[in-house]
C-alpha cells in the first residue's frame, strides 16, 4: 500500500491518501491539490517530481510512527 501526505511536503494540512500503486495515490494527490490548494503538479515537471517522491511504501500493519 502507498500513501501520500501533504504535510510530508511542508504544507499545512492533514490531507492524506492511499492507493495500492503510485500511480493511484499520485492521481489522487494531484486531485486534492487541484481542489483543496489550487496547485495543478500537472503543471511542472519538478512539482509532478517531487508530489511523486512524497509517496510512501505504507504497511497497514505498522502504519503507526
Ligand atoms: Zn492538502
Amino acid at each position: 500500500m502507498k500513501s501520500f501526505s501533504c504535510e510530508h511536503g511542508g504544507v499545512a494540512c492533514g490531507a492524506k491518501v492511499t492507493g495500492e500503486t503510485d500511480e493511484e495515490v499520485l492521481e489522487k494527490a494531484i486531485a486534492h491539490a487541484q481542489k483543496a490548494h489550487g496547485v495543478d503538479l500537472t503543471n511542472s515537471q519538478t512539482l509532478a517530481r517531487y508530489a511523486q517522491s512524497l509517496v510512501r511504501d505504507e504497511s497497514p500493519a505498522a502504519a503507526d510512527h
